[in-house]
């Protein structure tokens, strides 16, 4: 078949699911393949290897269509290939024409905060009487919209999709995708605020998602949303229906919170009739979430008695998906929140990430809220968990078990309930493995985690690895796709747990890793890292395995690249050697060759092939302050000096880097053809300059274990050096030096957070404890404390003790547990 050139209102398919990442695919056959333009990836680039896969439908763009891969794709015979200006407008006209054909109702949700929760809210409320359909976690985008509403078909009896801009124009493509009958706005705070020229004109952009709708509900208490509302939106919309609430006078539906002993009691009055209801939900943001749905609840008709029970049984949405370190050196993904089929697959695709262990194992329960006859769906999940490669599964709960016949797989077990499980399945079975445990909550799986998790006292370091993706994808869009990136991962990645990390990066496809010493390359190849690993400190003694794990070495000194050489000339003949990085001096002068060794590495090198060069660099001493700057440029210059000799002198060229995390920031100018990402992958902006670009990724965590009330004038701590000055509550901590704590942090230089008051330490820091007073904070023994994070900057605490933020990240010791999160 050859390339169709097409409209995107012309574009029809066959294909269940539709595909922008060729990361997720899971059904070949039934998907098509959409190759997205981005500022940091190019879809077009995988349309072979999704070819291969068995992809059959194709959308591609005109404009990337190089004359290779227009030819490769029309040998392609069985294959359909829609060529199109724009793919993702493609994506959103199909998704638009599906939505079309439906007439239940669709909540359209938006507003800067609560989406996601009011959304999950909903979708566990209405669950008992409706077939829902709803965003997976929070797939809001321009991308996310279009392949929620893909979801939606004839089984489903209501849909709820949340609709996020992070530009002006965008809600104009989403509009049309849900097509609300009913919106809720939910509120609007500052959340990038960048794009915008004001408040209002970010209102007025996310009220567009209601042109058409019938109905709206929103916060009166939001006095330019309901300006808006009604000189805008309405004018646009004269049929609109609104349904304002609020605590002034004038809303259409007035709401009181009233704080009792051990609930609130949310009382409404007005359009909606008269009506009370009782949460254990205490904070204003949980209070306002409910709110909507209460309103939204009362309105599409849910008796008031019906409601209160189900709210009863709501709980805080934690959409976390955790990866711990399990039992019998295993790795456990926590995601018991909930189990419906997107959320599935989102999970398997997480799991079939991971290359940490070599086997994968899927704990199960009943599938709740697919809206599909279960024949159709456990056939589908049998086939996802072919398609990933799983070695094991346990099915848990009375659904599964009825349809274990649809598993194809020989190691598989089924359980009635999580009871049964707990008391006979050897949990030996499962060792070396990732484990993907993944239950709806009425099967408290959490259970079944504590049990396979290794056990977790008192102190761990959290690391969220939706921030570590974040700060990356900054600073690629900071160096644009024409630069590579290489990212240090030396010192357990800045203290943050190198597999783990490195896992996630080869997932985004970095270009290079680097390391300072040869075992953490080696430690990286075991856990089944296979992009390129620069060893910065390669030594003699460990040619070998860098040989054996294809490790890269920088040579920085004439003795080394001839140590170097004499190993490798001592190698078989047929050797596959690793290729090397030539480190030049140009004012660091800590390794390097200098100037007047050039002349002698560009013979060497030209006279010994074997020495195949990757990349030539250097390093800033002072690309984070601005008075060193006009010693950065003479750096520059003498590097590019450098490089051009030998790359004269050896007659090709090799890949060029000199800029490390401040210095993309502060010279874009020399970020040359790779980049070299530290501590901003981490969430510190080592310049200042862009910290707010950057989300915190490290959460030092520990928990009081004892509590004391102390008398005026008695000590605390090695000698008696917390004086008490007045009558004092002191808790102590399981944290100290031994565990990175530095023991200047002590006397209360130092604080810590804790049920978010701020409490000094008092004494010295002890090896294993600290001992802090809680006299100001509302705190009971095993409550968690909070080291540093968000709260508590790692940047604010290097000041205190006079050092620099890397020193306080790696110094975290390695007997902390690491737990990673994604939300
Ligand atoms: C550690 C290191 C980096 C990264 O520095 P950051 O300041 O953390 O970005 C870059 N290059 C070299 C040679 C390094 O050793």
């Amino acid at each position: 078949m050859s390339l169709i050139d097409a409209q995107p209102s012309e574009i029809t398919t066959q294909a269940h699911y539709l595909l922008t990442d060729s990361r997720q695919l899971s059904f070949a056959a039934r998907s098509m393949f959409f190759a997205l333009t981005g500022e940091r990836h190019d879809g077009h680039h995988f349309l072979k290897e999704v070819h291969e896969r068995g992809v059959r439908e194709f959308v591609v763009e005109k404009s990337s269509l190089t004359p290779v891969l227009k030819s490769e794709m029309e040998a392609w015979k069985d294959a359909t290939v829609w060529v199109v200006p724009d793919s993702l407008k493609a994506l959103q006209n199909i998704v638009a024409r599906h939505r079309a054909q439906f007439t239940i109702p669709i909540v359209g949700i938006t507003g800067s905060n609560g989406k996601t929760i009011v959304k999950e809210w909903l979708a566990q409320l209405l669950a008992p009487s409706e077939r829902v359909v709803a965003s997976p976690k929070s797939y809001n985008s321009q991308i996310g919209v279009p392949l929620s509403v893909w979801n939606l078909n004839d089984t489903h009896s209501i849909g709820l999709f949340e609709a996020g801009l992070s530009r002006p124009h965008e809600m104009e493509q989403l509009e049309p995708i849900i097509r609300p009958t009913v919106g809720i706005f939910t509120n609007i705070g500052s959340a990038h605020d960048e794009g915008f020229r004001s408040r209002k004109q970010k209102i007025t952009e996310k009220l567009r998602l209601f042109t058409h709708a019938r109905k709206l509900i929103y916060r009166h208490d939001y006095q330019e949303v309901d300006e808006e509302v009604r000189l805008i939106l309405q004018r646009v919309n004269p049929a609109l229906q609104t349904i304002s609430w609020g605590t002034a006078d004038s809303a259409e539906v007035l709401v009181r919170y009233e704080s009792l002993e051990s609930f609130t009691r949310v009382s409404l009055t007005g359009t909606l009739g008269t009506h009370q209801f009782d949460t254990h939900f205490r904070n204003e943001a949980a209070l306002e979430n409910l709110t909507h749905c209460l309103v939204f609840l009362l309105d599409f008709g849910l008796k008031p008695d019906v409601i209160q029970d189900r709210i009863r049984a709501l709980r805080p949405v934690s959409m976390r998906l955790q990866l711990k370190e399990g039992i019998h050196h295993s790795y456990v993904i926590d995601d018991t929140y909930n189990n419906d089929f997107q959320g599935l697959v989102m999970a398997l695709n997480f799991l079939g990430q991971q290359e940490n262990r070599s086997r994968r194992a899927v704990i199960l329960s009943d599938v709740l809220q697919s809206g599909r006859p279960a024949e159709e769906l456990y056939g589908t999940i049998n086939q996802l968990i072919i398609e990933k490669k799983i070695d094991l599964l346990v099915g848990i709960g009375p659904e599964i078990t009825r349809q274990a016949g649809h598993f194809k797989m020989s190691e598989k077990y089924f359980f009635q309930s999580t009871e049964a499980f707990l008391q006979t399945f050897p949990l030996d079975k499962i060792t070396d493995s990732v484990v993907l445990v993944k239950g709806a909550r009425p099967f408290h799986f959490e259970k079944i985690v504590n049990r396979l998790q290794q056990k977790v006292h008192g102190t761990v370091l959290e690391i969220n690895l939706d921030a570590l993706t974040h700060n990356l994808n900054y600073y690629r869009n900071k160096v644009g796709s024409g630069t590579k990136i290489m990212v240090m991962v030396k010192a357990f990645a800045y203290g943050s747990g190198s597999a783990e990390v490195a896992n996630l990066l080869q997932f985004h496809r970095v270009d290079y890793l680097a390391v300072a010493y040869a075992d953490e390359g080696v430690a990286l190849r075991q856990s089944g890292i296979t992009l390129p690993i620069m060893v910065m400190n390669p030594d003699r003694s460990t040619f070998e395995n860098l040989l054996e794990y294809g490790l890269e070495p920088e040579l920085y000194s004439r003795r080394i690249l001839d140590e170097w050489l004499s190993f490798a000339n001592n190698q078989k003949e047929e050797t596959v050697f690793p290729g090397v990085h030539i480190k030049l001096d140009t004012g660091m002068h800590r390794l390097g060759f200098e100037e007047n060794d050039y002349d002698w590495l560009a013979e060497r090198l030209s006279s010994n092939p074997t020495l195949r060069i990757q990349s030539v660099f250097s390093h800033l001493v002072g690309a984070d302050e601005g008075e060193l700057n006009a010693f950065s440029k003479q750096q520059f210059e003498r590097f590019i000096v450098g490089a051009t000799h030998l790359e004269t002198a050896l007659g090709y060229s090799f890949i060029k880097h000199i800029l490390n995390s401040a210095g993309i920031v502060r010279f874009p100018e020399y970020k040359l053809d790779m980049v070299r990402l530290g501590i901003g992958l981490y969430g510190l902006e080592a310049t200042g300059q862009d910290q707010r670009f950057l989300q915190t990724v490290g959460t030092l965590k520990t928990t009081i274990s004892q509590i004391k009330y102390l008398k005026a004038g008695q000590t605390v701590g090695y000698g008696r050096r917390g004086q008490l000055s007045r009558d004092a509550t002191i808790g102590t901590i399981a944290l100290g030096y031994a565990d990175g704590y530095d023991r200047g942090l002590g006397n209360g230089v130092g604080q810590v957070s804790v049920n978010g008051t701020l409490c000094p330490t008092i004494g010295n820091v002890c090896m294993d404890m600290t001992m802090i007073d809680l006299t100001e904070a509302n705190a009971e023994e095993s409550d968690e404390v909070i080291v540093f994070g968000k709260e508590i900057p790692i940047t604010d605490l290097a000041q205190r003790v006079g050092t620099i933020p890397y020193e306080i990240l790696t110094g975290v010791s390695e007997r902390v547990k690491r737990v990673f999160f994604k939300e």
